[in-house]
């Protein structure tokens, strides 16, 4: 048999992947509730925390990974720096039920410590396919871990509040990496900038 008759043959077997032919979020994220591809996270665990907010949001946030108040919630953002996003997005007119706000890996890393590598690329299918349904016009990258995700080796500080354009499967959409609300807990003096970088959100999303 030649090479390409094998290979028609595989691809006529081939399983479907399961997280491309999630048609909905809400398929998706059951799927991410039941995932063991890092043993290690599955087992440590309470609960995957997928990502909350509309289905057709403008707007996505992407963080580093659940805490533990998101790990016993199910849901992002909901611990001190989570308070403190809510604050910082009513503070440029946007209500936290408006956008969509995931991490780059979806279980709690033990100890909060950096999400690895490995685990890092066996979650990234479910970010591509939260970001191929959802289909937003801004990404905000929160943070050094999801800047570097999209654009290895830049860093956070010089790259927080500059808008560039990027591709996502084979969408172009709008990145705009930000300080981590984090950062503002630990360094009380760094709130105004962080405040002040908050406002580019509103500016790159009324002129898209
Ligand atoms: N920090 C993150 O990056 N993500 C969360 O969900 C909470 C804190």
């Amino acid at each position: 048999m030649s090479d390409l008759a094998d290979l028609s043959q595989g691809d006529l077997f081939a399983e479907p992947d399961p997280i491309i032919t999630c048609r909905t979020l809400s398929q998706l994220h059951d799927l991410i509730g039941g995932c063991t591809k890092c043993e290690e996270l599955a087992e440590y665990r309470s609960q995957a925390v997928p990502g909350v907010g509309p289905t057709d949001a403008r707007v996505v946030f992407i963080g580093e990974g659940p805490g533990r108040w998101e790990d016993q919630k199910g849901e992002p953002f909901v611990g001190d720096a989570g308070a403190y996003l809510t604050e910082l997005l009513e503070k440029i007119g946007l209500d936290r039920s408006q956008v969509f706000i995931t991490n780059v890996v979806k279980c709690r890393p033990p100890d909060n410590r950096n999400p690895k590598t490995a685990e890092m690329d066996n979650c990234e299918p479910y970010l591509e396919r939260q970001l191929a349904l959802i289909k937003p016009d801004l990404i905000v990258l929160l943070g050094r871990v999801a800047l570097e995700r999209f654009f290895p080796k830049e860093k956070i500080t010089e790259a927080a509040a500059k808008p560039r354009r990027g591709a996502v499967g084979d969408r172009e959409v709008t990145f705009l990496p930000m300080l981590h609300p984090a950062f503002g807990i630990r360094r009380q003096d760094l709130k105004p900038e962080i405040e002040q970088q908050f406002w580019k959100i509103k500016e790159v999303l009324d002129e898209l």
